[in-house]
């Protein structure tokens, strides 16, 4: 069991130094995680009649996991929401990321992008960095990706989501993404995981294949740790006996997750589906499971896709994918966040600035 410790942050220093003589007192391994959660192993109950009292302490609380800063706990039981520019992830309201599974072209992606937005979707996906099971397969456009995505962003204002594979890629990949994300086959990469937490930019983790709930809470606290709490969970499919579809989407694990942490959680139900055809049933899953989102794949032209084509939605699916959502959400008792496009013109009106690409967006708020 581990013991998580929440302070006031009105604590002060002298109140804090005594918490941790009192717990060292009580014989418990003390750890600042930051300046206002502690952990600690041992028991609960003693170190609760140690320190309930004290000024500063709100409560202490025990979790049968080794994790701390994700765990539900940390926050008492308040759920985080995650701003990836204009697009809120958390329990408020359900967010659609889409695009292509690849960058192909400038062509591809003002395509593609052009219809996300039309469709109402909350941000634009689109992978520069593609990690492929075949050395010989697509990698991806690497640096002319990541410019093709501030371009797209600047059209569509959509803001952009797209992965990392490699450390060096850093600051790159920073420069140019609202949100990178960290794919299921890096999801245990601890040095990437590390590097990330020092940033103050949101970041996308994706379950690994065969990744427990408690592995996946565990590379989370790695980002957290780091003191970078913009963090956004994804269940994407994991390795099953089953063969019938690509990944078995676990939507019980949306289900924990959500009971066990208050980092808000997406799904991937393109990935899990293998195949267009099961990719909105899958979203509506997820949306009635409770999740806090999804990131789909969708394409122009899906039998010319360089990547993942079998299981890309359509862009002209898309409306229809977001037309159905809606009741899916309000079965779990949420509702869709406004599209990407009314949240900008609102805060065209307003006459508040309206990020990176005035341009693009005020010539949107005529649309
Ligand atoms: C992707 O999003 O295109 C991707 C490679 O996903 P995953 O890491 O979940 O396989
Ligand atoms: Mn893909």
């Amino acid at each position: 069991m581990t013991v998580v410790i929440v302070l006031s942050d009105t604590i002060d220093q002298t109140q804090l130094d005594r918490i941790i003589d009192l717990a060292a007192t009580a014989g418990s391994d003390l750890r600042v995680h930051n300046g206002l959660v502690l952990s600690a192993s041992g028991n609960r109950d003693t170190i609760a009649s140690a320190l309930a009292s004290e000024p500063g302490v709100l409560d202490v609380s025990s979790i049968p996991a080794p994790y701390v800063l994700a765990s539900s706990q940390a926050k008492l039981g308040s759920l985080s929401t995650v701003a990836v520019d204009g697009c809120h992830i958390g329990p408020d309201a359900f967010s659609v990321i889409a695009g292509p599974c690849s960058v192909e072209s400038g062509e591809q992606l003002l395509e593609v992008a052009a219809a996300v937005r039309d469709a109402g979707c909350h941000a634009l996906r689109g992978g520069a960095y593609k990690p492929r099971s075949s050395p010989y397969a697509f990698q991806g456009l690497g640096r002319e990706g990541l410019e093709l995505l501030v371009e797209a962003k600047a059209m569509t204002g959509l803001p952009v989501v797209t992965e990392i594979l490699d450390v060096r890629d850093i600051e790159v990949v920073a420069e140019s993404a609202d949100m990178i994300q960290v794919g299921a086959r890096n999801m245990q990469n601890f040095t990437l995981l590390r590097e990330l937490g020092r940033l103050r930019q949101p970041v996308l983790l994706k379950r690994g294949l065969s990744a427990t709930v408690e592995e996946t809470l565990l590379a989370a606290e790695y980002v957290l740790e780091g003191g970078n709490d913009q963090l956004v969970l994804c269940e994407r499919g994991i390795r099953t006996f089953e063969s019938s579809y690509r990944f078995t989407l676990d939507v019980g694990a949306v289900v924990v997750l959500k009971e066990r942490t208050h980092l808000p959680v997406i799904v991937d139900p393109s990935h899990a589906a293998g195949e267009t055809s099961r990719v909105i049933p899958l979203a509506l899953a997820a949306a009635a499971a409770g999740a806090d989102g999804i990131i789909v794949e969708s394409h122009h032209d899906p039998a010319t896709a360089l990547c993942d084509g079998k299981q890309a939605l359509p862009v002209t699916r898309l409306t229809e994918l977001m037309t159905r959502l809606h009741p899916a959400t309000a079965a779990a008792g949420r509702t869709m966040q406004p599209s990407g496009a009314s949240q900008r013109r609102l805060r065209v009106l307003k006459g508040a600035p309206v990020g990176a690409f005035p341009v693009a967006a005020a010539q949107f708020a005529d649309n």
